[in-house]
């Protein structure tokens, strides 16, 4: 998705890694695993000292929990960079993903139609940070707090990349363009198309 858009776009495994980087995104997975590899590989406090140095960091579902300040359970431990409070699996067991057309602050007049896969939600918002987007019954989804962008939904699995524009506005790409056309990427299209 970075990679359609222009973005160079590495992957991240060791500390080294790190080095030069923009940005990061902790992508979406299950958040008791990355957690366990983060510490096995020595990438706590690297990633917690590129959230502190003001650099772009954006965790989706999974490393959106890897964010928080607190979860609900014990299991993951976050890194503790970003002043909210997460609950996991807050919609149920893995039957029990859906999806939710969105309206999220500063994307633009369109609606965001977001995908949640066993998703957490985000039950306390510090005062730093500022909620862009809410389900129906208010409980916030997508967040910032400055250089650090939390997203309870996985936004790489439509062809609408304008979470991912957005979030390279934030790491000093080009500002972001609300009126950016909404489906602009033939290759996330075609394996959508494929997978379906
Ligand atoms: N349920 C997963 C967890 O708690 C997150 C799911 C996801 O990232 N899609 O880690």
């Amino acid at each position: 998705m970075l990679r359609s858009i222009g973005a160079d776009a590495t992957e991240v495994r060791l500390p080294d890694h790190l080095a030069g980087l923009d940005g990061l995104i902790i992508p979406g997975g299950e958040s008791t695993t990355l957690s366990r590899l983060m510490s096995l590989y020595r990438l706590r406090e690297p990633v917690a000292d590129m959230a502190a140095s003001g650099k772009a960091v954006w965790g989706t579902c999974a490393g959106m929990i890897m964010l928080a300040a607190e979860i609900t359970e014990e299991d993951p431990v976050p890194l503790a960079v970003m002043d909210v409070g997460v609950q996991r699996n807050a919609f149920g067991r893995q039957v029990d993903s859906f999806e939710q057309d969105l309206t999220i602050k500063g994307l633009g007049p369109h609606s965001y139609h977001a995908i949640f896969i066993r998703a957490p939600v985000i039950m306390r918002v510090g005062k730093e940070v500022d909620v862009l987007s809410a389900l129906p019954d208010g409980r916030p989804v997508a967040v910032q707090q400055k250089n650090l962008l939390a997203t309870a939904f996985h936004p790489e699995l439509t062809a609408d990349a304008r979470m991912h524009r957005y979030f390279v506005a934030m790491a000093g790409g080009p500002a972001y363009d609300e009126n950016a056309p909404l489906i602009e990427s033939p290759r996330v299209r075609g394996r959508l198309v494929q997978d379906s």
